[in-house]
């Protein structure tokens, strides 16, 4: 057997579901239930057109995309197949393939050009760890050179720029912290989008940060289910 072939079976082989550690399974291993359960947070582009926010999970078996109209069925394998061309990739070809397309920024309107939005977000600050204290909700946009916090009720906006980031990391997949010099935000970005995305783009244009990391994010988060369960 091949490296190619040994490769794509240990692929197809690899079950997902990124609300593992929300759900409570009791500790029995789900068995293709919802296998289509949270992969927008992983295959956060359509892997056809590449559209960013109109991607949908339907019935936990899906990923729907409202744009171009593609749906993919996904497997308890990992696997997506198009169901209007019968293409079939697994979940990391689907991660790679999205990951080659380009990133442009978008108009939001009234808060102007970003790469990404999202909504409504609860934000920690933490300055004295692990203390961590509610600032409140903010609509959070990735810019340019920095990343704005816009205040959604009271409260004063915050600027991040890119040149103060010393490390970027994920917690139980949603929570998306970025640490500066004595302080980190944590954003909650569970229903408000892919912190797997956010992260991404951010290694992508910090250079101060290491760019192994995409690979590294591959091996953790398609990692089997037995592994994370013990
Ligand atoms: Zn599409």
């Amino acid at each position: 057997m091949s490296d190619e072939e040994v490769a794509l079976l240990v692929d197809e082989s690899i079950r997902w579901n990124m609300d593992w550690d929300l759900a409570d399974y009791k500790g029995r291993i789900p068995r293709g239930i919802r296998p289509a359960s949270g992969i927008n947070n992983l295959i956060f582009r359509c892997p056809d057109c590449g559209e960013e926010e109109g991607l949908q999970v339907i019935r936990g078996r899906y990923l729907d995309c409202n744009l171009c109209k593609s749906r993919w069925r996904v497997g308890g394998d990992s696997s997506l197949t198009n169901e209007r061309t019968g293409e079939r990739r697994t979940s990391t070809e689907a991660f790679r393939h999205i990951l080659t397309f380009p990133r442009e920024q978008r108009d939001f309107g009234p808060q102007g050009k970003g790469y990404i939005r999202a909504l409504d977000v609860p934000v920690y600050l933490e300055v004295d760890f692990p203390k961590q204290d509610l600032l409140g909700n903010y609509d959070i946009i990735m810019r340019e050179d920095r990343i704005d916090f816009i205040p959604v009720g009271e409260g004063d906006p915050i600027s991040v720029p890119f040149d103060d980031i010393h490390s970027l990391s994920l917690e139980k997949h949603y929570r998306f912290q970025v640490r500066l010099k004595g302080r980190l935000y944590q954003m909650h970005l569970h229903g408000k989008g892919s912190a797997i995305q956010w992260e991404v783009y951010l290694q992508l244009m910090l250079p101060q940060v290491n760019h192994f990391l995409i690979r590294s994010m591959e091996e953790y988060y398609l990692a089997p289910l037995e592994k994370k369960s013990t």
